[in-house]
């Protein structure tokens, strides 16, 4: 059986069912209401016939009493010897009170006494009048001294029904007589019908109507025909009761009640005036069924209608629940195959920028060597070519790196306390000469309240600076760049405006200027080097901040980029005149001569990589510093057991054991304790210092190693009695600081006790004019040193030079 078969089947199996009670139900109640109106309406009839009777019976009682009572007072007069005239006036009397006492129908009392007739009415009979053959007189002898009644006779003068009630006295001589009319019977038949339907009559058993509803009948015979005497005869044998007979040519049924002189009261209904009643109220009833059982068909069909769509709509909505579960679900996994690719994606940049880095090491590691040990110009320009090469390599990866970091969430901001004017002057020596080299003006207005200290992250204040500051001069040919940079109050807000006189950007164009790997008008800028990362970089580093970026630009004219981003200040003293000191300093800069000479130093270079291990070691060849090297972590941990070292440049990736685990172990066996271990790392993406602090480094530098920032960091660890000379070496972040190599021995010795970087790049200007500067990080190095050099004055964090 199909679905839809079944729910039909389901719909019309009750309704039969309802159905074929209710019929059962109309059929039984018919029925039922059937015999009861039936037995109701003989029992209503009988009632009324029954009543009818009973007045019947009264009338006629009341006239033997009348008459009774008048024959014994006759017959006391007759004994006491009355007179007939008193006898005769008695009965005026007696007739004038029954009449008043009864009414007009009990009317006339009269006699044949003392051999006379003699009447109450005074009424004179005619000549040949014989009481002695009247009907009243004879029956009353044959009776004998009962009451006899007299049958009915139409009276001549008024055409009214007149029955007698007569008595012979005891003396069986003397009769007295009553006349009683019978009309008060005939009203009696407005009675006789049920609901105004059927008729009644009184009728004696000679077949004489008494009394008919029909009054033109009354005194009339019944059995005139031979279906009136069936009919009496019907009556007759009845009694009491009812029957059906044929009367008329109509089926009726005739309910029959005998009453005192063999009298029958008779009332008559057709069969069809009978059951009519009868028959609306089963009709009635039928209807009644009938509209009940349609109301609870269509009950039934509108709740199972409604049914249905309630479990229509139910499905739809478990179907939709589970298209939206679904969905989800779908999504879902897209999200995570998405997460997945993203994470994927990361983690190849990662590795890539590993891979790329350690060759990269090599390459531009044995290009400073070339550089360094050659004077050919031919090849020392080829050298210069891969160097820039290399480094735009570096930039790019660095890009890309940073932009995966920022896409997985990695990115993370490392607040400091920084000195503004240190970033600045990294920014301005990156590019000022890039500017110049192109011809290009460069404008530099520094607000000089800028308070001196600032916190935030340092790093990507200055990536963010340098990268519009070097799309700038990157868009423009003709005419020059300007950087204004301030600071506003409430809330503190560094900021930074380049404004250039370029290429411009077209209108449509503003909305892909920060999607990435989007560059703009290809065919103009194809000789710029580039990759459409800048923008989105800085943008995403500016808003991580808190702060934003503005452009505004005409195509053809130039554009203005405006970053603001919130910065707190921490030292308020104000930067001062920054253009007159950078002015100052790049004048100083050529006369100073770095160079770090250390042969009694000894330093371990671990790292797997041999080509690593070489450049490290022909970088520090002219430093003289003894370098020991180690291809693993193992072979690390088994030289330091043996050996100590002035300082340890320990790789992060190396197969089998990492940097970090070597550093672990060194440190639980207390190795090398009280050795700075540097972290050698090409992976950038971990590449903050501050992790590597944290996990027990003393610092870090970055691969490619840069041959500045490995001498300024080897100056900061190597015990400053170990150097015999050491330049300008303030350390500048990685790959930022240009260094000239001019010797100047000659030059008093300034001892500088600061760890902070940042402080030390101020004074390196100042100082490097007429001394030589000799940089330590705390008070215990300074002792060391001073143990065995003297100095012209010492420097202290903080504090103004003082001459020793
Ligand atoms: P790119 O590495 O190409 O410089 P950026 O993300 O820094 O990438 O810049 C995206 C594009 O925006 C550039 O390719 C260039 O077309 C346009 N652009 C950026 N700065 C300027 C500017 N100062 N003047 C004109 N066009 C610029």
């Amino acid at each position: 059986m199909t679905k839809h078969m079944k729910k039909k089947y389901s719909t019309f199996v009750p309704l039969i069912l309802v159905f074929v009670f209710m019929v059962v139900m109309i059929v039984y109640t018919s029925k039922l209401v059937y015999s009861v109106a039936v037995l109701n309406s003989n029992a209503v009839i009988e009632d009324r016939i029954k009543n009818v009777s009973s007045l019947v019976d009264n009338h006629l009682n009341t006239a033997e009493n009348v008459l009774q009572i008048t024959a014994d007072s006759v017959h006391h007069m007759l004994i006491s010897g009355s007179t007939p005239a008193r006898i005769h006036e008695f009965l005026v009397e007696e007739t004038e009170n029954v009449t008043e006492q009864f009414g007009e129908n009990y009317h006339g009392l009269y006699g044949y006494i003392m051999s006379k007739y003699m009447d109450g009415l005074n009424w004179e009979p005619p000549e040949d009048y014989d009481p002695k053959t009247r009907d009243w007189y004879v029956v009353a002898r044959e009776k004998d001294g009962e009451v006899a009644l007299v049958p009915p006779y139409v009276d001549a003068q008024t055409g009214n029904l007149i029955i007698s009630v007569s008595r012979m006295l005891s003396d069986r001589q003397n009769i007295i007589s009553l006349d009683v009319q019978l009309n008060g019977i005939q009203a009696l038949m407005d009675e006789l019908t049920l609901n105004g339907k059927g008729y009644g009559f009184v009728m004696d058993e000679s077949g004489l109507f008494i009394a008919h509803r029909d009054e033109s009948l009354k005194g009339t015979y019944i059995n005139t025909t031979d279906e009136g005497q069936e009919l009496l005869d019907a009556v007759k044998n009845t009694k009491s009761g009812n029957f059906s007979h044929t009367y008329d040519g109509e089926e009726c049924t005739l309910f029959v009640n005998a009453i005192s002189n063999n009298w029958y009261v008779v009332m008559c209904l057709t069969n069809d005036e009978l059951y009519e009643e009868v028959k609306s109220q089963v009709a009635m009833t039928i209807f009644i069924s009938t509209l009940v059982l349609v109301m609870i068909a269509v009950l039934y069909y509108v709740s199972r209608k409604n049914d249905q769509n309630y479990s229509k709509r139910m499905e739809e909505m478990k179907a939709e629940e589970q298209r939206k579960e679904y969905e989800t679900k779908v999504l879902k996994l897209e999200k995570d195959a998405a997460d997945e690719a993203n994470k994927a994606k990361s983690n190849f940049l990662a590795n890539m920028s590993h891979e790329i880095r350690t060759p990269m090491n090599a390459i531009l590691g044995m290009d400073e060597m070339i550089l360094r040990e050659t004077d050919d110009q031919k090849i020392r320009k080829y050298a210069t070519d891969i160097h820039s090469a290399g480094k735009t390599l570096l930039s790019i990866i660095n890009d890309i790196l940073d932009l995966s970091k920022i896409e997985s969430g990695k990115m993370e901001l490392v607040p400091v306390d920084y000195d503004f004017a240190s970033v600045l002057n990294d920014v301005v020596n990156m590019t000022m000469t890039k500017a110049r080299d192109k011809g290009l003006a460069y404008d530099l207005n520094v607000d000089p309240n800028i308070p001196s200290i600032l916190h935030g992250d340092e790093i990507r204040i200055r990536q963010v600076i340098l990268n519009i500051t070097n799309n700038a001069i990157k868009y423009t040919e003709e005419g020059g760049i300007k950087v204004d940079v301030g600071f506003d109050r409430k809330p503190d807000m560094l900021m930074i405006q380049v404004t250039d006189t370029g290429i411009g950007i077209r209108d449509e164009d503003m909305d892909k200027l920060f999607s990435s790997f989007q560059r703009l008008d290809e065919t103009r800028n194809r000789n710029v080097e580039g990759t459409g990362l800048g923008l989105n970089i800085t943008r995403q580093l500016a808003e991580m901040m808190g702060g934003s970026i503005d452009v505004k630009s005409e195509y053809g004219k130039g554009s203005v980029f405006t970053v603001r981003i919130p910065q707190e200040a921490v030292d308020e003293t104000p930067i001062g005149d920054y253009t007159e000191r950078l002015e100052k300093s790049r004048e100083q800069k050529d006369e100073f001569v770095p160079k770090l000479v250390a042969p009694r130093a000894k330093i371990l270079i671990v790292d797997d990589n041999e080509m690593n291990l070489e450049v490290i070691t022909e970088l520090l060849g002219e430093s003289k510093i003894r370098t020991r090297v180690a291809l693993s972590g193992n072979e690390c941990i088994e030289m330091v057991k043996k050996e100590s070292f002035d300082v340890i440049l320990l790789d992060q990736m190396m197969p089998g054991m990492s940097g970090t685990q070597t550093l672990e172990i060194m440190r639980k066996e207390n190795l090398a304790d009280g050795t700075p271990i540097i972290a050698l790392t090409a992976d950038a993406i971990m590449g903050a210092r501050e992790s590597y602090i944290k996990e027990g480094f003393n610092d870090y530098l970055s691969k490619p190693v840069v041959y500045a920032d490995l001498e300024s960091l080897l100056i900061r660890y190597i015990d400053p009695a170990l150097i015999e000379s050491a330049g300008d070496h303030i350390a500048d972040e990685p790959g930022t600081g240009e260094r000239t190599k001019k010797e100047d021995k000659d030059k008093p010795l300034v001892l500088v006790i600061n760890n902070s970087t940042e402080k030390l790049s101020g004074l390196k200007d100042v100082l490097s004019t007429h001394y030589k500067g000799v940089f330590v990080k705390d008070e215990a190095d300074a002792k060391k040193f001073l143990a065995k050099h003297s100095v012209e004055f010492i420097i202290r964090d903080g504090s103004a030079p003082e001459t020793e």
